[in-house]
């Protein structure tokens, strides 16, 4: 293998790893993630729902006004049935366009919070989205680097990507003495293979906290 294919499939491991890792540490629900969108956005495309809404009355009105089809001849003649149908129609549009807006502000916040260079990825999502609509989020989704998550240990945050703990030396990535796999901190014994993982000097700091 060349020097430049091993840097690719080692940084393809790498990505791999983290990923696992982040499935295996991050247990994100939807409303708590909704939440690190940016107050003043939610309300700014909250007022803008308003306004279109608002533009919609007067437009239904002025059609019926004057005596003109909104969408056909059927509906025209029932002024509320016309009323409701714009109203859905904007705010179907509205509930499309603002899915969007909320994901560019959610990128935003937390490619900051995982420590990434948030404007470069609000850019790339943003660019991508006339074009590609969801490819520019799939990507970043995919290419997110793990929260920080409190040492299983001593309790302070430690990055995705340390081996031991800065503050404790709680080893973060404990394997098998006996089978090499990857077991969890507070594992007793290795689920794959059953060996006694506290006889173990790898997993010797892990046992101390249990
Ligand atoms: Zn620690
Ligand atoms: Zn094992």
């Amino acid at each position: 293998m060349s020097d430049y294919q091993q840097k690719v499939s080692g940084t393809f491991n790498e990505r791999m790893k983290l990923i696992r890792l982040r499935r295996k540490k991050e247990n994100l629900r939807f409303w708590d993630e909704f939440r690190i969108v940016p107050r003043w956005l939610v309300w700014t495309v909250v007022l803008l729902f308003l306004i279109a809404q608002g533009v919609g009355i007067f437009v239904n009105h002025w059609y019926l006004q004057h005596n003109l089809p909104l969408f056909n001849h059927d509906i025209s003649e029932y002024p509320i049935l016309q009323g409701l149908a714009l109203a859905g129609v904007i705010t179907a549009i509205s509930a499309f366009l603002a899915s969007f807006i909320f994901m560019i502000g959610y990128v935003n916040r937390d490619a900051k919070r995982r420590g990434m260079n948030s404007a470069l990825w609000t850019l790339l999502v943003t660019i991508l989205l006339p074009a590609w609509t969801f490819l520019g989020f799939l990507i970043y989704f995919l290419m997110r680097e793990p929260l920080p998550y409190p040492c299983p240990q001593c309790a302070k945050p430690v990055g995705a990507r340390f081996n031991f703990c800065p503050n404790c030396k709680c080893n973060l990535h404990p394997s098998c003495p006996n089978c090499k796999r990857e077991v969890v901190e507070t594992d007793k014994f290795c689920p794959y293979c059953g060996s006694d993982l506290k006889l173990s000097p790898t997993a010797e700091i892990a046992s101390e906290s249990v």
